[in-house]
């Protein structure tokens, strides 16, 4: 009761101190303005601090500093433009290559190994993996951070070349599309990846879908800008925007290749831009849902290949939980809810192949990681392709 009476004194007291003390000498409550404010990429990158130094041990400080720094970008060619060998030839004469075709190493190209060693390694055979002969990717080379121009467009308003990270165009290769097939690009938009697979000249029916709407806009827009009218009319090309995690069941073995490029923290977009910033603390359960989201997509793309056909699955993140887990979860349960087997496919070549151009991640579990490197700063990009077996 001593306490009680004690309390209510106590707090009385407070509030007349409150009521009478001259406006002017009142002190706001002032949590809320003095508060220091946490731009979102500095939250963004106190994660990374914590998750990636964990996850890539000595390697994180060098990835982190390529992250912040100005990042490098490839043009990839329309060959649909009327000016494309010209741009092409003109691209090479100021010190461009295409990072795709096998070429010698020169002295300023040093292979990008694993380990960080500099070391010779034999290039596979070109017959024993499949190229596309028709995607051609041109990037400065290491250590040459030069700027492409803006595209101009040819006579009939045909853009010359699209500017893309170019490790994004790697799930693409890795699809490997050859003529006749079906392809379900189901995270297309801004359509980076979708002009890429159109270049290839194979696909006999692309459906390219992306949840957002504003987004699709914008997908419908590229296109519009790197292919002939024509080619758009005459050949099956669907855009939409559906729920990606909701086409399994309805579009069930229908595809030979299906590209799932989810939404991820987009790692080198949160750490530098404020706007649309993931670790915005408004966005902290969308953020957290993202693995859940990751694997329904996933799954559903795996629903949708036919027995025999490819899945890849791609991400912009270093980030295990979305990428290795998000795969891992999804073979797991595939099987276990539609009895689909699915097999992880070796793309280990690709680091030995694209090792002038890209720095890749240590051995994963699964997949292939390309890591942000100052002399070639390009990624993060993260890919894993499996094959859906019945
Ligand atoms: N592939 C695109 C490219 O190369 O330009 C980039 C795709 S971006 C990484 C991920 C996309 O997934 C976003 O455009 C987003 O709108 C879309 N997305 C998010 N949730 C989705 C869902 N449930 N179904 C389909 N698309 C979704």
């Amino acid at each position: 009761m001593a306490a009680y009476i004690c309390t209510r004194f106590c707090v009385n007291k407070f509030k007349d101190s409150v009521r009478f003390t001259q406006r002017r000498f009142r002190v706001k409550a002032k949590w809320a303005q003095t508060r220091a404010k946490f731009p979102s990429t500095n939250i963004a990158l106190q994660n990374f601090d914590t998750t990636y130094s964990m996850q890539l041990g000595d390697l994180w400080p060098s990835v982190r500093v390529a992250m912040l720094s100005e990042q490098k970008y490839g043009a990839l060619i329309n060959n649909f433009s009327s000016t494309s060998n010209i741009i092409t030839t003109d691209l090479e004469a100021e010190g461009c290559r295409d990072f795709i075709r096998p070429h010698q190493h020169s002295k300023d190209s040093i292979p990008l190994h694993r380990d960080g060693a500099e070391q010779d390694v034999l290039k596979p055979a070109a017959h024993e993996h499949s190229i596309s002969p028709d995607i051609k990717c041109l990037v400065f080379p290491q250590g040459d951070i030069s700027r492409f121009k803006p595209s101009r467009p040819d006579s009939s308003g045909l853009l010359g070349y699209y500017l893309l990270d170019a490790a994004s165009v790697l799930p693409v290769l890795a699809l490997d599309v050859q003529p006749g097939h079906r392809v379900l690009d189901l995270c297309a938009a801004p359509g980076g990846k979708t002009l890429a697979l159109l270049q290839t000249h194979t696909v006999s029916y692309l459906w390219a879908n992306d949840l957002s709407g504003s987004r699709t806009a914008r997908l419908r827009k590229t296109l519009q800008s790197y292919l002939p009218r024509e080619y758009l009319e005459e050949n099956e090309i669907q855009i939409t925007s559906f729920d990606g995690c909701k086409i399994g069941p309805t579009e069930e073995k229908r595809y030979d290749k299906v590209l799932v490029d989810v939404p991820c923290t987009t790692d080198r977009h949160s750490v530098m831009v404020e706007d649309n910033n993931l670790f915005n603390r408004s966005r902290t359960k969308e953020r957290q849902r993202l693995p859940l989201l990751q694997t329904q997509l996933l799954m559903a793309a795996i629903q949708a290949a036919r027995p025999g056909g490819d899945i890849v699955y791609s991400t912009c993140s270093l980030s295990q939980l979305q990428n290795e887990c998000v795969v891992q979860q999804a073979i797991h349960l595939a099987q276990e809810e539609f009895g689909i087997s699915v097999q992880v496919q070796d793309l280990s070549w690709f680091t030995q192949w694209f090792s002038d151009t890209f720095y890749f991640a240590p051995q994963l579990s699964v997949g292939e990681l390309v890591l942000p490197h100052l002399c070639a700063n390009f990624g993060p990009i993260y890919m894993c392709k499996l094959r859906r077996l019945n």
